[in-house]
C-alpha cells in the first residue's frame, strides 16, 4: 500500500495520498491548493489515477485543492453530509465507506472543531483532520465549533479505536508526523480531563487569534463547486422539472453515475441504467456500454449523480468521445428528491 504524508509548510497542513498499488487508483485527503502541481507531478511519477479527493472539514487556514484537482483530473470530490460547501460530488455519513480500488475508508462523524468535521479509518490508521492532533486538539471557537461536541468525538469515538491505531493528523506545528491512540490518551495534555465541562473550560480559555487566512480561506472553500461555464455542458443541462417530464419520454434513457452504496441509500430513478462514474472512460469508448446505447439505440442519455457534479463532468467527457445526444440533471438526485421525483430502491 502507498501512504504518502505530504506537508504544506505555510499552513502546517498534512495531506495524505493513498493507493493500494503503483499504477492504480488513488485518493487524497486534505489537499492544499498551492500544492496542486506537486500532487499532479507525484501522481504522474507513481503512475496513479486520482479518483477521489476528500476534505475532513471546511478549512479556515488554507484553500482546499478539491476543486482544482477535480478540474485537472476529473476526480470525485467527497466531504461529510454536514458540510455547507456548495457542491461536492459525494457527501458521506458516519458508517459509510469511501472506496477506491482495494482500499476502503470508514467514515466517523467527529464534530467539535467544526460542525462538519469527519475522521476516516483505514485498517489500523485514522485520519483525524483537526479533531485530534499530536499532543493537541483542534480549536473549537469558530465555524460552529463546540468543545462539548469535540469532547464526545474524542472520548466516545476516536479514543475507543484500538490502542495501536496510528493517528494521522491534519496538522502539526512541532515537527511530529504521527502518533497512536494509546500515546495520545496517555500524553495529550488536552485529554487529561474527566468531563466535557472540564474540556470546555480548557478550550474556552485558549483565546487564540484567528488564522491569518481565515477571511480568505473559508469563503473560498465554501464555493468549490464545478462551474459549468462550458457551453457543451450548459446547453445540455436540464432542470429537475424538465428531467421529471423526460420520464414519460421513450426516447430518453436515464443513466445513473453513482456508486452502488449511494443507490441503495438514496434510491434510483426508475428504469435507469447503472454506469458508475469510476468506469466512465471504458463505458464511453467504442464498444463500451454508454457508447453502444447512444449509438445503437439513438436514445438521448440523461445522466445523473448525487448533486450534478459528476454528471456535468461526464457530459463533457461523453461529448469529447463523440456522444453528443446526452444531457444531465442539474442538482442530481438531491434536487430530484426535493422535487418529489419518483424513486425506487434497489
Ligand atoms: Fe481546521
Amino acid at each position: 500500500m502507498i501512504i504518502r504524508q505530504l506537508f504544506d509548510s505555510v499552513s502546517s497542513t498534512y495531506t495524505y495520498l493513498l493507493a493500494s498499488r503503483l499504477g492504480g487508483e488513488a485518493l487524497i485527503i486534505d489537499p492544499v491548493i498551492d500544492k496542486t502541481d506537486n500532487y499532479l507531478k507525484l501522481l504522474k511519477e507513481l503512475d496513479l489515477r486520482l479518483v477521489k479527493a476528500v476534505d475532513t472539514h471546511c478549512h479556515a487556514d488554507h484553500i482546499t485543492a478539491l476543486g482544482a484537482l477535480r478540474d485537472s483530473t476529473q476526480c470525485v470530490t467527497v466531504m461529510g453530509r454536514k458540510t455547507s460547501v456548495d457542491i461536492v460530488s459525494i457527501r458521506v455519513d458516519e458508517g459509510d465507506s469511501i472506496d477506491i480500488e482495494n482500499l476502503s475508508l470508514r467514515v466517523l462523524y467527529t464534530p467539535g472543531h467544526t460542525d462538519d468535521s469527519y475522521s476516516f479509518v483505514l485498517d489500523n490508521r485514522v485520519f483525524t483532520g483537526d479533531t485530534l492532533l499530536i499532543r493537541g486538539t483542534g480549536r473549537t471557537d469558530f465555524q460552529n465549533g463546540d468543545p462539548k461536541q469535540a469532547y464526545n468525538s474524542l472520548f466516545t469515538k476516536l479514543l475507543t479505536l484500538p490502542d495501536d491505531t496510528i493517528v494521522c493528523p491534519g496538522h502539526d506545528y512541532n515537527g511530529n508526523t504521527s502518533s497512536t491512540i494509546s500515546e495520545e490518551r496517555a500524553y495529550n495534555p488536552r485529554l487529561q480531563v474527566t468531563s466535557a465541562e472540564q474540556y470546555a473550560d480548557i478550550m474556552n480559555g485558549l483565546n487564540l487569534p484567528n488564522p491569518k487566512m481565515m477571511d480568505e480561506a473559508v469563503p473560498a472553500n465554501q464555493h468549490i463547486g464545478f462551474q459549468a461555464t462550458d457551453p457543451v455542458i450548459s446547453e445540455r443541462t436540464l432542470s429537475v422539472d424538465q428531467s421529471i417530464d423526460r420520464l414519460a419520454d421513450e426516447n430518453t434513457l436515464f443513466v445513473d453515475l453513482r456508486e452502488s452504496g449511494e443507490r441503495v441509500k438514496d434510491g434510483v430513478i426508475p428504469g435507469s441504467l447503472h454506469a458508475p462514474y469510476a468506469s466512465l472512460a471504458d463505458a464511453i469508448t467504442p464498444g463500451g456500454l454508454l457508447n453502444a446505447m447512444a449509438v445503437q439505440t439513438g436514445k438521448n442519455l440523461l445522466v445523473y449523480c448525487a448533486y450534478g457534479e459528476r454528471s456535468a463532468l461526464a457530459l463533457k467527457a461523453m461529448y469529447d468521445a463523440g456522444i453528443t445526444n446526452a444531457c444531465h440533471l442539474s442538482g442530481g438526485i438531491d434536487a430530484w428528491k426535493k422535487a418529489d421525483g419518483v424513486l425506487e430502491y434497489p
